[in-house]
């Protein structure tokens, strides 16, 4: 016997119907990309989104037609976000700051057919035109602009484009399991990989952010996603935003720490999400401009792991929570996030504290293993160190074009890095598996590493790596920036690991340099840093 209750699927169209419909004049602020802000409603971004899903389907698009954009996170994108999912084709959101051939290889792999892009990206698509044949309309997301026309031969604009479109079209009916978006990895190994996340699972873990425990979006909360949208869809946020109807502050181009705190000071934001390595200069900004960050309470801090000694600062300094939490773009990305169980408010104050460092506990939705190399579950006592496992409601069954066998172990999907859980379901990440020191056969965490080494007052930037060792096969080594104004010896940097860790785990050596390598998505490249100074140790 089957339920007798509606079923109408979930899609993301329906989102920003609800915001559309029941949060009308909330605002979306968006910075431009040529500079100046602008201020448009949920009501206005639902009407333009559907102006565009008409104006695609009026181009004669086949369904799941992929239509990529190259864009800063502002509210053209956003009404690109559901207007190209709601009416059925796939939004495949790029990162800009990948190599060249790589976006050309990622666009022909996709076989994106429609390609959105902001000014700033003109001359980066111009550069691989000859490459992506398989495009057939790219689009300027603006007004007509005679200047980018000369550069791209049969360039279109967007506001053209959605005035050949009805704010009152329908969206196509079609099945929650259908593809709405696509997102490709960084590719630190190999070529890039594409996630195709379909409606059903972008609803549902929208649904999961909104929960309390997890980030719990609401119509009274201003939310600045620094995270890009050209990244996981910003970690999902225009979707979890829409369905509560959040007022939502896009900062366009600009992500450097004077341009966020001046948004944040000017449009009360009081929830922002993004990287450690962005909150690093929003912070230095703030110290020095003196802006007490007055309306900011909560940041979501993900992307790699938040640095104790910044936590401790967000709340010290500006009685800002940190929510720290982890994930992937293979899980839609959210995973686990930290927030506190009911008996743990009976601890002293310290204990809380240092409860909140971790990557936190997995939502409704995921559930979490770790495994030894022949694949058996360790315990959860929180010291058992192994490989991480997921599965859930939104996390990839197979990379696009390939299948779930390829993909998938027993079910379950292979995160890549190695984590401890303990009984309450606590995730401490303690590494990529290609980062972890093997030091005699002892595992050290370069995470923990670096997060010690982060909290010294004359560093403004560490990475521990492996490096190779005659007698124990590999020592960590760390690679410090030191902070302006400062020249710290050696024996100072490595002093702040007395009393922290075992001695044996303490780095055997800091090399110091001028900046860390990062990947597209901030990350540091720890496979650079292995090549330049893996060797540091032998003689
Ligand atoms: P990429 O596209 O670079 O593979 P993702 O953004 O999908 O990147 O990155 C996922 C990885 O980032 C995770 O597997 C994990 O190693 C790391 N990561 C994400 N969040 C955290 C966190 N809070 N702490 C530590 N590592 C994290």
């Amino acid at each position: 016997m089957l339920g007798q209750m509606m079923n109408f699927p979930l899609t993301i169209g329906s989102l920003v119907d609800h915001a559309a419909r029941y949060h009308t004049e909330t605002e979306i602020v968006s910075v431009n990309t040529l500079g100046g802000t602008e201020v448009t409603t949920w009501w206005q971004v639902g009407s333009n989104a559907h102006r565009l899903g008409d104006a695609l389907t009026k181009l004669g698009l086949d369904p799941q037609t992929r239509c990529a954009t190259i864009a800063w996170n502002n509210r053209r994108h956003l009404e690109i976000y559901f207007g190209v999912s709601g009416s059925g084709f796939v939004c495949h959101t790029i990162n800009p700051r990948l190599f060249p051939e790589q976006l050309a290889y990622i666009i022909t792999h996709a076989e994106d057919r429609v390609l959105f892009i902001d000014k700033s990206f003109v001359p980066l698509v111009k550069a691989i035109r000859d490459q992506i044949p398989c495009v057939e309309h790219i689009v300027l997301m603006g007004a007509e602009d005679a200047d980018a026309a000369t550069m791209i031969d049969g360039l279109t604009f967007y506001d053209d484009l959605i005035a050949t479109g009805a704010p009152d079209f329908d969206w196509p009916e079609f099945d929650e399991n259908t593809a709405s978006s696509l997102c490709y990895t960084s590719g630190t190994t190999g070529n890039p990989k594409g996630v195709l996340y379909s409606h059903r699972t972008t609803v549902l873990h929208a649904l999961a952010a909104n929960t309390p425990d997890c980030i719990g979006f609401s119509a009274r909360d201003v939310v600045l996603p620094v995270v890009p949208m050209f990244h996981v869809n910003a970690w999902g946020t225009p979707y979890a935003c829409a369905q509560v109807g959040a007022r939502m502050v896009l900062p366009g181009p600009g992500l450097d720490g004077p341009s966020l705190v001046s948004l944040i000071d000017e449009h009360r934001v009081n929830i922002a999400l993004g990287v450690p390595t962005i909150w690093q200069g929003l912070l230095a900004e703030a110290k020095k401009s003196g802006s007490k960050l007055a309306s900011l309470t909560r940041t979501v801090v993900g992307g790699s792991a938040c640095p104790p000694s910044m936590m401790a600062t967000f709340r010290d300094d500006y009685d800002v929570e940190v929510i720290h939490a982890w994930g992937m773009t293979e899980m839609s990305p959210l995973g686990s996030s930290n927030q506190p169980l009911a008996k743990h408010s009976d601890l002293p104050i310290e204990e809380q504290h240092a409860l909140r460092e971790s990557q936190g506990r997995p939502p409704w939705g995921v559930d979490l293993k770790i495994v030894d190399p022949d694949g058996k579950e360790l315990t959860r006592d929180g010291v058992a160190q192994g490989d991480l496992m997921v599965r859930g409601h939104w996390i990839l069954d197979a990379y696009f074009q390939s299948t779930a066998a390829e993909t998938l172990t027993e079910g379950w999907f292979h995160t890549g890095d190695v984590a401890t859980l303990d009984a309450d379901g606590y995730l401490s990440i303690k590494d990529r598996s290609k980062d972890i020191i093997k030091s005699g056969g002892e595992w050290i965490s370069s995470v923990d590493l670096e997060n010690i080494a982060l909290a010294h007052p004359e560093l403004a930037d560490a990475a521990v790596i492996g490096a190779r060792h005659e007698k124990w096969d590999e020592r960590p080594v760390l690679i410090a920036v030191r902070a302006e104004g400062h020249a710290p010896s050696e024996e100072t940097v490595l002093s702040i690991f007395e009393g922290k860790i075992a001695r044996w785990q303490v780095p055997d050596r800091v090399v110091f340099t001028d900046v860390l390598p990062r990947n597209a998505t901030g990350k540091v490249l720890k496979r650079n840093l292995r090549d330049t100074f893996g060797d540091v140790l032998i003689d």
